[in-house]
C-alpha cells in the first residue's frame, strides 16, 4: 500500500472529493449552504450557474460588484460606503482562505483543473505524444494572457458596463468565456450553457467564443498540461494576496540543487524559474498551483518542501524520488 501512495495520490483523492462538494455540494448540504454557499469567494473556478454547486469562485461577485456597486461610486450615484462593502467582504473573505491554502485551492481543489489532468491521463493512456514542456520562450509570452483577462475581463469591461459605456453582456466578461460554466453545468446535466446565445450580436460572439475555448481547451489537455490554467485569471487574483499564505513551496538550504531540471520537466506550468539555485527561499511563483509535483520529482533529500508557515509537510527525498519514478513509468507504460 505504501508504494503506492505518493502525494499525487493524496491529491487526486482532494481533487476528487472537491469536485463532487463544488459541482454537486448543494445536492447533500442543507437548504441553507443551497442558497448561500459555503463561501462565495472561492479561489478557485466553481461556477454560480451550476445551480447544484456547494460553492462559487471569487470572481463572479467581483464583476458584478464592478458592474453594479463601484460603477455607480465612481459616477456618483452611490456611496462609497454602498458601494464598497460588497467588494471588501469578498475580498477578506477571499483573503483568509489563501492565508489558509494559499494557491494549493488551484492543484487541490479546482474542478477545471481537475477536468483538465483527467483529459491529460486520457491522453496518456490513447498514447497521444505528449508535450513534456512548453518553450521558456512560448511560456513567458502566454504568462501575459492572464493578466490581461483579469485586469479587463474582471475589473475594466464590468466597470465600463456599469457606467453605461459597454453593453451588458461585458458586466460579467469573464464568466461569458469562462470554461468552468459550461463544464461544471454539463457535469449536473444542463446543457444551456454550452448553446450559442442569441439575445443580442455581443451575447452571440461572447457564447460562440466560450464554446470555441471549451473545444480548444479539451482538444489541447490531451498534449499539453493543464492549456487554460496557464491563461487563468485566478492565478493573479491570488498572486496580489500570496505572499500572506501559510502554505508555501520552498527551497531549502540544507543540501545544494544542482540544477538538474528533473522539478521543471515535472511542472505541469513550465514554471522554469524554480530550478534556480536558491536557498531558504520561497519559491511560490504566481503561475504556481501547489500541486507538489516537483517536489515529488527533485532528487534530492530535503531541496525542496512544502511548508505550512515554517513546519514542513513534505519534502523532497531520494527514496521517496525513486519510488515515484517507478510509479510514473508504470503509469505512461
Ligand atoms: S489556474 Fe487552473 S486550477 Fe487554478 S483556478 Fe484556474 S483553472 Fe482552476
Ligand atoms: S512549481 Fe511545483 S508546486 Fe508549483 S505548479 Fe510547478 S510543480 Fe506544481
Amino acid at each position: 500500500m505504501d508504494k503506492l501512495l505518493t502525494l499525487t495520490v493524496l491529491r487526486r483523492i482532494s481533487q476528487l472529493f472537491f469536485f463532487v462538494i463544488l459541482v454537486y455540494g448543494s445536492l447533500f448540504m442543507t437548504t441553507f449552504y443551497s442558497e448561500d454557499k459555503l463561501t462565495g469567494a472561492l479561489p478557485s473556478l466553481s461556477c454560480a450557474y451550476d445551480q447544484d454547486g456547494g460553492d462559487y469562485c471569487v470572481l463572479i461577485p467581483l464583476q458584478h460588484q464592478m458592474d453594479h456597486r463601484v460603477a455607480g461610486v465612481i459616477d456618483g450615484t452611490s456611496s462609497a460606503m454602498a458601494g464598497l462593502m460588497g467588494t471588501a467582504i469578498t475580498l477578506a473573505t477571499f483573503f483568509i482562505l489563501i492565508v489558509v491554502l494559499n494557491k494549493a485551492f488551484c492543484g487541490w481543489t479546482c474542478p477545471l483543473g481537475f477536468f483538465q489532468e483527467v483529459i491529460s491521463m486520457i491522453g496518456t493512456k490513447l498514447k497521444i505524444k505528449q508535450v513534456n514542456s512548453l518553450s521558456f520562450e512560448v511560456v513567458k509570452k502566454t504568462r501575459v494572457i492572464k493578466w490581461f483577462i483579469f485586469i479587463f475581463f474582471i475589473f475594466i469591461f464590468p466597470v465600463l458596463t456599469g457606467l453605461g459605456f459597454l453593453g451588458h453582456e461585458f458586466g460579467d466578461a469573464f464568466c461569458r468565456i469562462c470554461p468552468s460554466r459550461i463544464l461544471t453545468t454539463l457535469a449536473v446535466g444542463d446543457a444551456s450553457q454550452i448553446v450559442v446565445d442569441n439575445a443580442s450580436a455581443g451575447y452571440m460572439t461572447f457564447s460562440i467564443f466560450a464554446d470555441l475555448l471549451f473545444g480548444l481547451m479539451i482538444a489541447l489537455a490531451l498534449f499539453i498540461k493543464q492549456p487554460f490554467c496557464r491563461i487563468c485569471p485566478m492565478l493573479p487574483m491570488q498572486a496580489v494576496f500570496k505572499k500572506f499564505g501559510l502554505l508555501r513551496l520552498v527551497k531549502n538550504g540544507s543540501s545544494k540543487c544542482d540544477t538538474c531540471s528533473s522539478c521543471v520537466s515535472a511542472c505541469p506550468m513550465d514554471i522554469y524559474e524554480i530550478q534556480a539555485p536558491v536557498v531558504n527561499q520561497n519559491i511560490t511563483f504566481t503561475d504556481c498551483t501547489l500541486c507538489g509535483k516537483c517536489v515529488e520529482f527533485c532528487p534530492h533529500d530535503d531541496i525542496m518542501a512544502f511548508k505550512f508557515a515554517p513546519m514542513p509537510v513534505f519534502s523532497s527525498s531520494k527514496p521517496y524520488f525513486k519510488k515515484r519514478v517507478k510509479i510514473d513509468k508504470w503509469w505512461k507504460k
